[in-house]
């Protein structure tokens, strides 16, 4: 069964999040546990989080179908102490918002060297905070995004995502979230049947499909190997549709949450349906 939706707004407090996904007609949802570009904002109240749990309760979601994803200023492989230390500190915090809401996984994408450090150090750095982080919380696991690659962005291949998950120690709480936008214009050309089989071979050979807790559906407003990320609606880009049918129709991605980040959100809701009338009907 697939998991289909959107990240949602959390506009007037976290607990409106299962009721905007609802309201689309989402199985899944995403969503900022915390304003995503501040550093540092006031906790989570219990009202918020008690509402949130009910509102779950309500509309009947599951936490293994809800991606909350960190903020866009967290840089786990930071070059400098100063920023590193911004970076993991505001990353534990996410973490622990996780936990008050009791989820189970919270996306992030990996980090950048910014010119100052080698890729290989990057990456390690991103591993250690991982790391440190997992260390002060339980329950929650760090989920990698693979990345388009756009200036120093690390993690846009699944050899720089295995290298990330071979220095975490708990691997029980690593896992990875791919994104289809990215991995096309990071050069995984997913948009042909080949292409399609060759990349999620890879991905299984070289990081594993058991890592996988996440997909996020985006078409992409950039060409194959531009190494830049801007979204586009479902058909709306250079994927096109075709892709969003075979991943609909493929049992490797039962279970998930499926997560739209698409820039028209009027959308949304249309695109939940056509995604779910590619799942092919079967014969009775
Ligand atoms: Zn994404
Ligand atoms: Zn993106």
């Amino acid at each position: 069964m697939k998991y289909v939706g959107a990240h949602v707004s959390t506009s007037g407090g976290v607990e409106n999040a299962p009721v905007n996904a609802h309201s689309i007609g989402a199985k899944a949802f995403a969503l900022f546990t915390k304003n995503q570009r501040q550093w540092v904002v006031k906790p989570l109240e219990e009202r918020n989080i008690f509402a949130f749990k009910e509102n779950i309760r309500q509309y009947h979601y599951s936490p293994d179908h809800i991606l909350p994803h960190d903020s866009y200023l967290i840089n786990l492989g930071h070059p400098e102490k100063e920023g590193l230390d911004k970076s993991r500190k505001a990353f534990l915090d996410e973490m622990q918002r996780c936990e008050q809401l009791g989820l189970n996984r919270l996306n992030f994408h990996p980090g950048s060297h910014l010119k100052k450090i080698s890729e290989a150090d990057c990456l390690k750095r991103i591993s250690e905070s991982v790391n440190l982080v997992l260390n002060k919380t339980s329950g929650v696991s760090a989920v990698i995004e693979n990345t388009a690659g756009q200036g120093t962005n690390l993690g846009y291949t699944f050899e720089q995502i295995r290298v990330i998950i071979e220095g975490v120690d708990d691997k029980n709480r690593v896992g990875v979230c791919f994104d289809t936008c990215h991995a096309y214009t990071a050069g995984y050309d997913i948009k042909t049947k080949e292409g399609y089989e060759e990349t999620f071979k890879q991905f299984d050979e070289i990081i594993g499909l058991s890592y996988l807790k996440g997909m996020h559906l985006n078409d992409s407003k950039k060409p194959l190997d531009s190494h830049v990320d801007r979204h586009d609606n479902l058909g709306a880009g250079w994927l096109g549709l075709d892709v969003f049918k075979r991943i609909m129709n493929d049992p490797r991605f039962d279970g998930i949450p499926m997560i739209l980040e698409t820039p028209d959100d009027s959308k949304w809701a249309g695109e939940i349906r056509t995604l779910y009338s590619f799942v092919l009907k079967k014969p009775d």
